[in-house]
């Protein structure tokens, strides 16, 4: 136990706006921009230096889907990024990953938030909360200024680790029964490939680098370099995992950068070694950000869970429909963990046109009154939490959790006198996919 200070200071509030979004990831960005398209003042702080939270900042190279192969779930928000991104009409027969260039993905996130008339700030991080009785009075951030605070009638919890729920007071569970969270992956931007030479599988002659001790850990998931810019031989890799890291310590987090830096090199050499075409490769750049794909998890008014994924669940609140798959990594590099997690996600996965509902309660964490959550961290078990978590779900979630805040600010912040005929009709004026 660590010897305590006590510490006190007034600071200025440096920001009253009507709504206040924790985290510029895919989820913070939806939200704060469709909040402010609502006519709402909005202030938006991110602890980087940019928009797009793991996809920018953390280098996760691609979109998972964004449809059902029929229908385009993450309309609205989702269905702007994608056709200002990749400059074509959305597709809402494409069900497979889609690589970007992350500089464009970041430019796009720029402009859509300076023209929605979003405030926000970079290098800017949320540390601590004051609530009173479930009801958020003011939150504290700190930047290269010092400390500051903000005040709104809505706060929105886009931070992917529940920060602000957490030091609300709010109920929060992380990882597994053992409190353990899927492995985490340091993703890496590759230059040089022949991309024209590619003619086997990434885990091809995993195997043989196994035996010549190429590896220090026999991780048997290589979710690959994709394509980013396949005629500048540019890629982005998501490759090698680091295990039992705890995503709300930042001792855990520092060893991890190391042994992620460490690992992306052993997955060099056996890239350049054993695999054509990328005799060359070059690495330019690790992320200054980890990839966390499992952190807290809210307890909201619902728990989204793997039964209802199952199910296709539908849901009177609902704010959504979404369908990726489960995909809880493998919790440890071992055979038995990967035939477990192949087995998981090849199972629970869905067929054309199939998608289970989101209903607006799993967004609203249990026992605050004007608080939302959105992405990574909404109120989930760890199956649902394992579909949901990608960047289009992220669209889907902050999107709903953006308007739903504007709409609850004419309530006096109560996130649950929102009426859910309001909410779903103007999410369908967004174009949010509402059958
Ligand atoms: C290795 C990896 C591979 C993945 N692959 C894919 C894929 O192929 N396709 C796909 O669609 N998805 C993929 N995902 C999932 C997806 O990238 C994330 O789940 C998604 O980005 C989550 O969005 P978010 O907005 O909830 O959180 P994040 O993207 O994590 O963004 C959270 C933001 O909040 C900021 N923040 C955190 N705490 C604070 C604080 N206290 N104060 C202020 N700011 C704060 C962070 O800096 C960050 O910018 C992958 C994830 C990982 C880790």
């Amino acid at each position: 136990m660590n010897e305590l200070l006590n510490y006190q200071k007034s600071i200025p509030i440096r920001y009253t706006v009507d709504v206040f979004v924790a985290g510029g990831g895919p989820a913070g960005l939806a939200a704060a921009v469709a909040a402010a398209r609502q006519g709402k003042r909005v202030y938006l702080a991110e602890a980087g230096g940019s928009f797009g939270g793991s996809g920018t900042i953390g280098l996760v190279p691609s979109f998972a889907q964004f449809t059902d192969g029929e229908h385009f779930l993450a309309d609205g928000i989702g269905r702007e990024v994608y056709e200002k991104l990749y400059g074509y009409p959305a597709r809402e027969n494409e069900r497979g990953f889609k690589p970007f260039s992350v500089e464009r993905l970041k430019e796009v996130y720029d402009e859509m938030a300076t023209a929605a008339g979003v405030q926000f700030t970079f290098f800017t991080r949320l540390v601590d909360v004051i609530a009173v009785d479930g009801k958020v009075e003011a939150v504290i951030l700190t930047s290269k200024s010092g400390l500051f605070a903000v005040k709104a009638s809505v706060y929105i919890d886009c931070t992917g680790d529940a920060d602000l729920v957490e030091w609300a007071g709010g109920e929060t569970v992380y990882g597994d029964e053992e409190g353990v969270a899927m492995p985490a992956t340091l993703c890496s931007l590759w230059a040089n490939i022949d991309y024209s030479r590619i003619d086997q599988h990434a885990t091809s002659r995993l195997v043989e680098a196994f035996r010549d001790g190429v590896f220090t850990k026999e991780d048997r998931h290589i979710p690959g370099i994709q394509w980013t810019d396949p005629k500048k031989g540019i890629g982005g890799g998501n490759i090698g995992h680091v295990y039992e890291v705890d995503a709300r310590d930042e001792r855990s987090l520092t060893d991890a950068m190391l042994e992620g830096r460490r690992t992306v090199r052993e997955f060099q050499r056996y890239y350049s070694e054993y695999l054509h075409g990328y005799e060359d490769m070059h690495l330019c750049y690790t992320a200054d950000l980890l990839g966390i794909r499992e952190s807290r998890r809210i307890v909201g008014d619902y728990v989204l869970t793997g039964a209802d994924f199952i199910v296709r669940a539908s849901f009177n609140d609902e704010i959504g429909r979404y369908a990726y798959p489960v995909d809880i990594h493998a919790m440890k590099p071992d055979n038995a963990s990967f035939a477990a997690f192949e087995k998981e996600y090849h199972t629970l996965r869905y067929g054309v046109g199939e998608s289970y509902g989101i209903p607006y309660r799993a967004l609203i964490p249990r026992g605050l009154t004007n608080v939302l959550t959105a992405g990574r961290c909404v109120s989930t078990d760890r199956q649902m939490q394992a579909s949901i978590r990608v960047m289009p779900g992220c669209f889907i979630t902050g999107q709903a959790a953006g308007v739903a805040a504007a709409l609850a600010v004419e309530q006096s912040g109560e996130v649950r006198a929102v009426a859910t005929v309001a909410l779903q009709g103007k999410l369908r004026e967004l174009g949010a996919y509402l059958p």
